[in-house]
């Protein structure tokens, strides 16, 4: 017999214990072998005063199991604890969060025999969920979205290679590229960068919005999906209402040697401890693990026996008997251990209608862990967008900054107000906040912006107004590594 393989598992707050525990029966009469090692992670946690709500034993625990069944994690709401869901993800850097969307049978909805089944694979660390985020004034709040070259291409390799394990047709990319140029597009750039080493796969791009879009009306024509976080984490909980809603949405964050099984749904806590919360999505999070540790035969065994059980239609929780429009009056909604007992007994059958996909070992992507991962040619900086907080309206803010900028190196450009030039005026009538991104460049356009002249333009600034973030504008091989304002020449 196999030796068994060490799981952390994380039973988690609300519906997850009922749920995990389904999972772990169904795995254990299906002969996975797994060794358990439970942990806590979440709101029993946060309670215990720890605001991270991860402890150090479950670190530990994951660091060395490198594999995690995971029950939903209840998170405060609004200021203080941040989720320990994201603090999973990020501290062992699962940086692909993979959602598979599949008609499941029995499963009624408005897509029903219409065959949707793709996967959407979400940035899972960066962009805006990076969660840095400041006050520049009581009445203007920032979070940065942060997008690296490296974090684009391990995610889109890691589609291509998903692609490939489930022997998928195509990979579409789902940007806002069009309007978020450097961010999004530095996204779609490498993914079409990286598209011609996986020649036997469709690559193409589409908007975001579009993408949304055509999910609704055509969901058909999508086999992958690779995406940024935030977009990500729209698409799939829009996808996952396509074939059923989230009882049915499970998912597997992947990073470098440590994966995350997780439902996508959170720890529904008006159904705790009822015994009446569908356990599917959970128990497909786990067939997934199985799969991504090698067990394609209890994967497959247990894929099979949730198909079988949703296609008899006997064994049906409260969410599935509501999704029936003509149902019988004396139809009864199966309790969650009802309905992971049906599934155990039709371990060993083999569903006839929706049939199980052929699974190949993923290939999780290298990617190099040096921090220097991009090397420009060349690099300068030729200004700086300093933001000023000042209740005055623009053409006094730009007339007064132009004089302190005097006998600097530096003169100011233009200043722009939630994006849009309003010094030199434009004429338009942009609704203006107290926050002003005034843009400096060098006199001299074949220079190289010295600190010491920054520093000193500050501190002019600074006496007269309150400044609150710098950015400096680099020319990257010549090229600007910054976008211009909207009206900006
Ligand atoms: P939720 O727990 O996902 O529940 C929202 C609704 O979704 C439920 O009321 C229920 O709808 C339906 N639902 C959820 N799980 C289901 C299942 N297994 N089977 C059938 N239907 C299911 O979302 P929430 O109420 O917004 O969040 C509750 C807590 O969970 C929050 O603290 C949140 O932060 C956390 N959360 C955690 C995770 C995670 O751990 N990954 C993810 C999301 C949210 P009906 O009311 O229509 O029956």
């Amino acid at each position: 017999m196999a030796a068994k393989r060490q799981v952390t598992v994380i039973p988690g707050d609300g519906v997850g214990p009922e749920v995990v525990r389904a999972a772990q029966q169904i795995l254990e009469a299906a002969g996975a072998q797994i060794e358990w090692e439970e942990c806590a992670a979440g709101e029993s946690v946060f309670l215990k005063g720890l605001s991270s709500g991860v402890p150090q034993e479950t670190i530990d625990s994951i660091a060395r199991t490198r594999c995690v069944l995971k029950g939903p994690l209840g998170t405060p709401v609004g200021y203080g604890e941040k989720s320990a869901n994201v603090t999973l993800r990020k501290l062992f850097e699962t940086f692909g969060n993979i959602r598979p969307v599949r008609e499941l049978p029995g499963i009624v909805t408005p897509y029903t025999g219409r065959g949707v089944d793709f996967v959407v694979v979400r940035e899972n660390v960066e962009d805006l969920y990076a969660g840095i985020e400041h006050a520049q004034t009581a009445g203007v709040m920032q979070c940065l979205k942060l997008i690296s070259r490296k974090g684009c291409e391990k995610i889109a390799r890691l589609a291509f290679e998903f692609a490939r394990a489930e022997g998928r047709k195509s990979v579409a990319c789902a940007t806002k590229s069009n309007i978020m140029k450097m961010t999004e597009g530095l996204l779609k750039r490498t993914f079409e960068a990286i598209a011609p080493e996986y020649p036997e796969i469709e690559a193409w791009h589409i908007i975001i919005d579009n993408a949304a879009h055509q999910m609704v009306k055509q969901p058909e024509q999508f086999d992958v999906v690779v995406t940024t976080n935030m977009n990500g984490d729209i698409i799939s909980d829009l996808a996952s209402g396509l074939v059923g809603g989230l009882g049915f949405a499970p998912s597997a964050n992947l990073g470098n040697g440590v994966a995350i099984f997780e439902a996508v749904h959170g720890s529904a806590p008006k159904y705790a401890g009822k015994n009446v919360i569908n356990p599917t999505a959970l128990v497909l999070s786990a067939v997934m693990m199985l799969r991504y540790l090698g067990d394609f035969t209890a994967a497959a065994a247990v894929e099979n026996a949730v198909l079988v059980t949703l296609a008899e239609g006997r064994a049906m929780t409260q969410d599935v008997v509501r999704l029936l429009a003509e149902k019988p009056d004396d139809l009864e909604p199966c309790s969650t251990t009802a309905f992971t007992e049906a599934v155990i007994a039709n371990l060993g059958k083999v569903s006839e209608t929706v049939k199980v996909r052929d699974h190949k070992p993923i290939r999780m992507p290298e990617i190099s862990t040096e921090p220097e991962f991009v090397k420009g040619v060349s690099s300068r900086d030729i200004g700086a967008d300093i933001f000023v907080q000042a209740n005055t309206d623009p053409v006094t803010l730009g007339d007064s900054l132009t004089a302190l900028a005097e006998g600097s190196p530096l003169k100011l450009k233009m200043i722009s107000n939630r994006g849009t030039r309003v010094y030199p005026p434009t004429g338009t009538s942009t609704d203006c906040i107290d926050q002003w991104r005034c843009r400096f460049i060098l006199r001299d356009a074949a220079g190289t912006l010295q600190d010491a002249d920054l520093l000193a333009l500050l501190a002019r600034i600074g006496d007269k107004y309150r400044w609150m973030h710098l950015e400096k504008l680099p020319l990257l091989d010549e090229q600007p590594g910054f976008t211009m304002a909207q009206g900006e020449d």
